[in-house]
């Protein structure tokens, strides 16, 4: 540590995964304009998503989260959004019937802007660059000019974010006058702490912090640490929130996060989501799920079923199998099943786009170049969404008698 610091900051966790703004003047700025701007969801309706996920807790509800693995400027129309929509609303009304249960809706959207990376430079022919981390901090394009981190992006995600949340809501009162009450909650992962902090801010009726990027924000597999600054910052507002668990995680660190997140054993603060990979879920799963139902911890378990499993294809291409995806979400429910608890729900990476990412359930490996779109990881197309929810839907569906 460089001794011009001072000694308070000595007690500031260190943040993971963040990028390295060259311009410091032009990261205070932008700040500044974030701290000044309005909140993009309220205080109460977090609280609201606090009260439907104490339900998930309760074993009264499933919650169905799903979206892109990274949002993307170019890909932002009313059309994408609706079609997001819908298959997320069509994936959850699969569910709900086969299953007996109300389904919350938290999309990952309007927010999904930035993205972890297992190496901080890309090295092509040669070249070396620093790496695509997402639209809210560079461009995804291999020139120097694009992968420079750039703070004023943040100002781009909020105004895309909003826009967002603006064609959602006005989305869901047109469909509200044609199908009744819907409902639909955004969240994102809480990667880039130069958002979220300044987004930050006091609810006016009772001084609690709120995140105003998103109702429900979580913490990624590779920044979960215990006294890191991500788990810190979770700590300090009041939004539902959620962390991702990956078959390393010991006992010890998810009593750690429930103890650190979730200290009042509130149900619905704390969501935890299994990222096992389908050939861990069965052994991993388990010891995580039996001590944290012994520490009391109240917590919704869901089951990311994608990031566990992906790999790359001879072409070269990195996907996922879809037999691979709801092999995992089937050990997810028999974890559940035979320890006696819920499995509260599903964390997809999809989209309402007929896109040819994710293989098996009509897309063939040879198919993969037609439309493989995805800005990140490989997501599951609307086909392929509906007919996991429909395979998941048998599974789940609860014995008679
Ligand atoms: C993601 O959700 O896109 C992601 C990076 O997941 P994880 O933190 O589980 O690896
Ligand atoms: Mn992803």
């Amino acid at each position: 540590m460089s001794a011009l610091l001072p000694p308070s900051s000595l007690a500031v966790p260190e943040a993971l995964q963040q990028p390295v703004w060259p311009d410091p003047e032009a990261l205070r700025t932008v700040r500044e304009r974030l701290r000044t701007a309005l909140p993009l969801v309220l205080p109460t309706e977090c609280d609201v998503l606090r009260r439907r996920l104490a339900a998930v807790a309760a074993g009264k509800a499933f919650v169905l989260q799903g979206g892109d693995c990274a949002e993307t400027f170019r890909d932002l129309s009313l059309g994408t959004v609706s079609r997001k929509m819908d298959t997320l609303f069509g994936t959850a009304d699969e569910l709900s019937e086969a299953m007996f249960l109300p389904v919350v809706v938290v999309a990952r959207l309007a927010g999904q802007y930035a993205k972890p990376r297992s190496q901080p430079v890309e090295t092509r022919d040669g070249v070396t660059l620093p790496s695509y981390r997402g639209d809210a901090v560079n461009g995804p394009e291999f020139t120097a000019e694009a992968r420079t981190p750039d703070p004023h992006r943040m100002l781009q995600v909020y105004a895309a974010a909003g826009a967002t949340l603006n064609a959602v809501r006005s989305l869901l009162t047109e469909r509200r006058t044609a199908l009744g009450q819907r409902e639909m909650f955004v969240s994102h992962e809480a990667l880039l702490l130069d958002y979220e902090r300044p987004l930050t801010r006091p609810d006016a009726r009772t001084g609690d912090s709120y995140a105003g990027s998103g109702h429900l924000l979580w913490v990624g597999e590779r920044t979960r640490q215990t006294d890191g600054a991500h788990i810190e910052y979770l700590s300090r507002i009041r939004n539902p929130v959620a962390v991702k668990v990956g078959p390393t995680a010991t006992p010890a660190e998810v009593l750690a996060l429930v103890e650190r997140l979730d200290p009042d054993r509130e149900p619905g603060r704390l969501t935890l989501v299994a990222r096992m990979g389908a050939d861990r879920v069965r052994d991993a799963l388990p010891p995580l799920v039996e001590s944290v139902a012994a520490a009391g911890g109240q917590v919704v378990w869901i089951c990311d079923p994608m990031h566990g499993n992906t790999y790359n294809a001879p072409s070269g291409h990195k996907t996922r199998h879809f037999d691979a995806v709801l092999d995992e979400v089937t050990g997810f429910f028999e974890v559940h099943r035979s320890l006696g608890t819920h499995a509260g729900g599903l964390h997809l990476e999809m989209t309402g786009e007929e896109v040819t990412e994710c293989v098996g359930a009509g897309v063939a490996p040879a198919d993969l170049p037609l439309r493989y779109e995805t800005a990140c990881d490989p997501r599951l197309n609307r086909s392929q969404t509906l007919e996991l929810a429909r395979l998941v839907g048998e599974l789940a569906t609860p014995v008679a008698g």
